[in-house]
């Protein structure tokens, strides 16, 4: 409301005041009320000043004109019994005496009263102390007014704000949570070797639902209708060895029935009896992973650290989980399925030729761009054809078997074994030097050497063995070619030279 529309309504307003005076003498009422009626106003009498509370209660004035000097009881002493009345809104008081007693005006002012007029008074004087103190009386109930619409606005901005605050505090959680989800997601979704996947997944359900164990079934490969612990953190091993589930298990029944994460706080009556098996493992929640409608595997939560049950949101995330694990699961069981159709040698279980010729063009770039050194050896059964045409090619096989076992064994795990021909393999070093590759082609030579294998005495040299060639990048070459051919023809040099041994590409150059 602006100034000037407060001033017009107390205009307004303030003409049918009612105005109480208060005062023992009848002629003093009769002479102002007839003043204040002219004016508009509607004057209220008081003769007995000591009962001025039940007067002001009963007639609910919006003014007093007080008398100061009154026999029964003083003006001073009646502008503090109406002060001490709480009836919420202003009532003004302008007192009025006879004399100019300095004293009990400012006794009075100090009771409470708001004005004064000393008789005698002009009642022109009278009537614009009246305006105003009603104005002002006015502008403070609508003052009034309007703090108790703010106070009220403002309780409820706090009401408003606190559910603004937890509301937030909420999503900020929820917020929290679901960027911790995509975060392992990607981590998880990235992992392809299904173990490395299993083990990233329960380290990130350990840290996101902070519970004390995690455990991974999924149905055996070799027995669909079997479960078996594939991933487990926080749970002994002595448990989960040998701990089998089977599909025709009530636990598997109920989850295929409720197909979501449940707590087993929560199983119902009628299969309670799937608890025991839980218990043992001190499972708390489960969550099943399904593949094309089938369960294909759960995943198993112990007791959370606080040893709280946990909240439906956890369950939610749960199930946004398993479902998101289920499908990375799926893509590394395709990967490794497919990687392994095309790129072993079905017989050895090494690599085949084109994952080799993969491999070396990528370690050779690496090396390029670390400026590190890559090797190669390429190594050849000797008189192989010998041993197969006089034993048999089921026997040359076994041979090619042994020999490829003797060669993972005898590598590091970022080594790269593949069977590059016939009887021919190929190994590849990232990191590894001339003086590295060579140790390792002298253990391998000499391994197959030692090795026993049968009717190897059949063989020229009386026992079975293995030439090597070894070459290395950028030392000795600096093409993937290059490094291929240099250490094939270190391989020959070293069949040429008597078989059983091993040539470096330096010694070739050399003897060149
Ligand atoms: P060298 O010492 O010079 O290498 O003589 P070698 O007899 O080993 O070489 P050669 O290349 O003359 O003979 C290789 C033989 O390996 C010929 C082939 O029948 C045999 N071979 C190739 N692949 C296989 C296989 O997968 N299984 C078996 N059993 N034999 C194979
Ligand atoms: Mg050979
Ligand atoms: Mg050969």
């Amino acid at each position: 409301m602006d100034v000037q529309s407060v001033q017009e309504s107390t205009a307004v307003d303030t003409q049918q005041a009612k105005i109480l005076i208060v005062d023992d003498e009848e002629s003093v009422h009769k002479l102002i009320s007839s003043f204040l009626k002219r004016h508009g106003y509607v004057p209220l009498s008081c003769f007995k000043s000591d009962e001025i509370v039940e007067t002001v209660e009963k007639t609910k004035p919006d003014l007093i004109l007080m008398d100061l000097m009154m026999p029964r009881l003083d003006g001073i002493s009646a502008t503090r019994r109406i002060r001490n009345l709480d009836n919420g809104t202003y009532l003004p008081i302008i007192v009025v005496t006879a004399r100019r007693e300095v004293k009990e005006m400012v006794q009075a002012l100090e009771a409470g009263a708001d004005d004064y007029i000393t008789k005698p008074f002009e009642f022109e004087e009278l009537l614009a102390r009246i305006k105003n103190m009603l104005r002002l009386k006015q502008l403070q109930e609508r003052l009034l007014i309007k703090t108790e619409e703010l106070n009220e606005a403002n309780q409820q901005i706090q009401r408003l704000n606190h559910v603004l605050v937890e509301t937030n505090k909420h999503l900020q959680k929820k917020v929290y949570d679901f960027h911790n989800l995509f975060e392992i997601s990607v981590r998880v979704l990235r992992q392809l070797e299904f173990g490395l996947m299993v083990n990233q997944a329960l380290i990130n359900v350990l840290g996101i639902f902070t519970t004390r164990s995690a455990m991974l079934m999924m149905a055996s490969r070799e027995d669909n209708d079997v479960f078996e612990v594939v991933g487990a953190k926080g749970v002994s091993q002595e448990v989960i060895q040998d701990f089998k589930i089977y599909r025709h298990d009530k636990l598997v029944h109920y989850l295929e029935l409720i197909k979501q994460p449940f707590q087993i706080r929560d199983i119902s009556r009628e299969f309670q009896e799937i608890i025991p098996v839980l218990k043992k493992l001190e499972v708390e929640v489960v969550s099943p992973l399904f593949q094309n409608e089938e369960i294909v595997g759960f995943l198993c939560l112990g007791p959370n650290i606080r040893s709280e049950p946990y909240s439906e949101e956890n369950l939610e995330m749960l199930a946004i989980l398993t479902n998101m694990l289920s499908v990375a699961l799926h893509n590394a069981k395709m990967y490794e399925h497919i990687k392994a159709l095309s790129y072993t040698d079905g017989m050895t279980g090494l690599h085949n030729y084109r994952f080799f010729r993969l491999r070396l063009k990528e370690e050779v770039a690496r090396a390029r761009r670390d400026g590190s050194p890559v090797s190669l050896i390429i190594l050849d059964v000797d008189h192989f054809k010998n041993y197969n045409d006089t034993l048999g090619h089921p026997a040359g096989d076994e041979v090619l078997r042994k020999v490829s076992t003797i060669l993972r064994k005898s590598v590091r795990d970022n080594d790269i074994v593949a069977r590059y021909g016939g009887e021919e393999f190929a190994i590849i070093l990232p990191g590894t030097d001339e003086v590295g590759a060579y140790s390792l082609a002298e253990r391998i030579r000499s391994k197959v050497e030692k090795s026993h294998f049968h009717n190897q005495e059949i063989q020229p040299l009386g026992t079975l063995t293995v030439s090597l060639g070894t070459a290395t990048f950028p030392a000795d070459a600096v093409t993937v070619e290059d490094l291929v051919i240099t250490a094939d023809r270190a391989l020959y040099q070293a069949k040429n030279s008597g078989r059983n041994r091993v040539v470096q590409a330096h010694q070739l150059q050399e003897s060149e």
